[in-house]
């Protein structure tokens, strides 16, 4: 006999580490996303220099942000959908917001940007602009879609969470920049569609009517009022790791709980969803424009008729709408500072 072993048993470490990726991924796939998630948030924790001595700040008014939210979302708006009376209800009452608040229109007639699609026969952003102080700096497009599913087989479906409570905290912080010149011009965009797939988000580049070129950054919101874990989802500092220190600063100032995660590639995250391109804020980053999406993870009443708004969750939704206001306000001082 000759000394020598059979090709596939000199294969052995190749096998052995074949074994060990299968065990490791395949039957313990949700065990490890928990994992992950979980370690993350104690990272993020941890660098939260005094979570005792932060205490969120009261620049809005929860009881405004709540009173619209409970109007957008109510059984009357018959869940928004593109195209009916809901939604033209929704479109009035975000433009009459606009209005009240001096806001500029900024939309191609009055407010409104119309737009057609062949998933959509009709649909309309409202954009509405703050000016800023400087006016040689470029925009910042603060985003929040209006729009949800509407109603399906004889059930409405409210979308409390998602979107209202984004287009809530989108007029209140209107209301407060009104009142608080920045230094950037601000686009309040309530995006139409987004549930069809981003498509009001995407009108805003194939019409034309945005030059990315004049763009300097998009903060989106959606889903912002309810988590079981008491955490919000910092999306987009994998793209723009310059993001990382600022939302630190919002951390400690806020006393928020944030996670800078679902925006990296699935051998970084360990299998957790990369949300990337999973709202309005997409189409900014395809443009090439850096943005930030705060949101929280799905909820058993994600995209179900029982996203309602009885569930949002006043004191943690108060702590995500200033943290958002906070990232906002230090956005506009830090890329005025940096040129
Ligand atoms: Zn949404």
């Amino acid at each position: 006999m000759h000394n020598h072993r059979s090709w596939y048993r000199r294969l052995w470490p190749l096998w052995l580490l074949i074994i060990i990726v299968i065990l490791a991924w395949w039957p313990g796939r949700s065990i490890l996303m928990n994992t992950l998630t979980e370690r993350e948030a104690q990272r993020i924790a941890s660098i939260t220099p005094d979570q005792g001595a932060a205490t969120t700040p009261e620049r809005l008014s929860i009881e405004r942000i709540m009173a619209d939210l409970h109007w957008l979302a109510d059984a009357e708006r018959e869940g928004r959908a593109p195209g009916t009376d809901g939604s033209q209800a929704a479109r009035d009452y975000i433009i009459e917001r606009f209005q009240e608040l001096g806001l500029t229109p900024a939309g191609t007639e009055g407010y409104e940007q119309a737009f057609t699609h062949e998933r959509v026969e009709r649909a309309v952003n409202i954009l509405g602009a703050i000016e800023g102080q400087d006016p040689t700096l470029r925009t910042i497009v603060i985003t929040a879609h209006y729009d949800h599913l509407g109603v399906r087989n004889g059930q409405i479906y409210h979308g409390s969470d998602d979107n209202a409570s984004g287009t809530s905290v989108l007029l209140e912080m209107a209301r407060y920049f009104s009142e608080n010149q920045p230094q950037h011009t601000l686009l309040f965009a309530a995006l139409d569609s987004e549930e069809r797939g981003l498509l009001g988000a995407h009108a805003l580049f194939t019409s034309g009517h945005l030059d990315p070129k004049t763009i300097a950054f998009n903060v989106n919101m959606d889903m912002l009022s309810r988590n079981t874990d008491e955490l919000l989802y910092a999306v987009g500092t994998y793209h723009h790791p310059w993001l990382v220190r600022l939302v630190q600063r919002v951390q400690a100032e806020n006393g928020a709980r944030i996670v800078m995660a679902h925006d990296r590639p699935w051998f970084k995250a360990g299998h957790t969803d990369d949300w990337t391109l999973s709202s309005d804020h997409g189409p900014f980053h395809e443009q090439g424009i850096p943005f930030i999406y705060f949101g929280v993870a799905d909820h058993p009443d994600y995209h179900a008729p029982t996203d309602t708004s009885d569930k949002a969750d006043e004191a943690f939704f108060r702590i995500t709408a200033e943290a958002t206001l906070s990232f906002t306000k230090l956005i506009d001082q830090v890329l005025s500072e940096k040129r």
